[in-house]
């Protein structure tokens, strides 16, 4: 994909989203208009909530989210 605000390709891959989201974070953030910073803001906090759950993920292992998971739906 290619960088909306420059010329900067970036290749496909499983951490395309991230790599473009700290290229714009980096290069672009003052740039952006009111409304691109709130989107930029909340797929920040996306992000970081997706790493917090893989760490905790890690950490209680998958079988016992699964279990949770299961529990929540009942
Ligand atoms: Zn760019």
């Amino acid at each position: 994909m290619k960088c909306k605000y420059c010329d900067q390709i970036f290749v496909e891959n499983a951490d395309t989203v991230l790599n473009y989201f700290n290229h714009v974070q980096i290069n672009h953030y003052d740039t952006l208009t009111d409304d691109d910073k709130i989107m930029h803001d909340i797929r920040d906090k996306m992000i970081k909530s997706k790493k917090e759950f893989e760490i905790l993920k890690k950490k209680i292992g998958d079988s016992d989210l699964i279990f949770n998971q299961k529990y929540l739906d009942v």
